[in-house]
């Protein structure tokens, strides 16, 4: 069962500028019924936008995502001649419980950090740590990925498995910066958790266009994803409650995810081909 923490009722200007960091993250702290341009609005210190792997589409032209060059890519890639679907799947809050670390790392910042469960505003946290020491906490987990005391979903490994086992071509799209790729890469492998992409960028929305599923805990991301006719889902937590019912699926674990995307799946008049 995912960590609570609760959504803030406000925002502030200050948390606006950093609201992409955030929503990439474990927090989620939209206040109900707005939804912020969580990935579009850059912290001006970061570039915008940074690609980090070696996706086969051009990543740096997401004009290119269109849905007949993934079909063109995926056809030629796997030398298939029909058609998988494509699965974009978050990492942070979906494969593994980040928020609980990073809690952690920012009550090392300050040991009288609030408890996640009063992060009832954005900016709370700014009496508490400075907006750098706030990313570098979130970069600290990052580096440190494949650490032994982060350990994925007990479901993760079976719900890509599943997902691959029916056809569907996994993209784990990560709000991070490129440094991250080797540590992410580690972790993924020591866990055994299947996947044929790697995206990691601060706006991970650019690959959007293909997508047939889009797997998030953030209510912007997934409102993203269905506004251009994917099919949403991800992890209920107190930051997404409210935004349940606005067109994606909101489950309490991974397998009630799975169970959620292969039922739609079928109900699709596009086919899934098993691999
Ligand atoms: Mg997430």
């Amino acid at each position: 069962m995912p960590l609570i923490i609760p959504c803030c009722p406000s925002i502030t200007a200050g948390l606006k500028r950093i609201c992409p960091i955030i929503f990439a993250i474990p927090c989620i702290l939209e206040p109900p019924g707005r939804i912020s341009e969580a990935d579009t609005h850059l912290p001006s210190l970061i570039p915008h936008p940074i690609f980090c792997g070696q996706n086969p589409l051009d990543t740096q032209n997401p004009s290119s995502y269109t849905p007949t060059v993934k079909k063109q890519y995926l056809i030629k890639s796997k030398n298939k001649t029909t058609l998988s679907k494509i699965a974009i799947i978050d990492i942070d809050n979906t494969l593994w419980q980040f928020s609980d670390h990073f809690y952690l790392e920012l009550r090392k910042i300050n040991s009288n950090f609030p408890t996640p469960d009063q992060w009832f505003t954005f900016d709370t946290w700014e009496g508490y740590c400075s907006e750098v020491d706030f990313i570098a906490a979130i970069n600290s987990i990052h580096h440190n990925q494949d650490s032994d005391r982060h350990k994925p979903y007990p479901e993760s490994r079976d719900f890509l498995s599943s997902l691959k086992e029916h056809g569907f071509h996994i993209i784990l799209a990560s709000h991070r910066v490129p440094e991250m790729r080797q540590p992410t890469e580690r972790w993924l492998t020591h866990h055994r958790l299947p996947y044929d992409e790697l995206h990691l960028s601060l706006d991970k929305t650019v690959l959007f266009p293909m997508a047939d599923v889009v797997v998030d805990d953030a209510p912007p991301t997934l409102e993203k994803a269905i506004k251009i006719g994917a099919l949403g889902a991800g992890l209920l937590f107190p930051w997404n409650r409210a935004y349940a019912g606005n067109g994606f699926g909101l489950f309490q674990n991974l397998n009630e995810v799975l169970d959620y995307i292969l039922k739609s799946s079928s109900k699709s008049c596009l086919s899934v081909v098993r691999k």
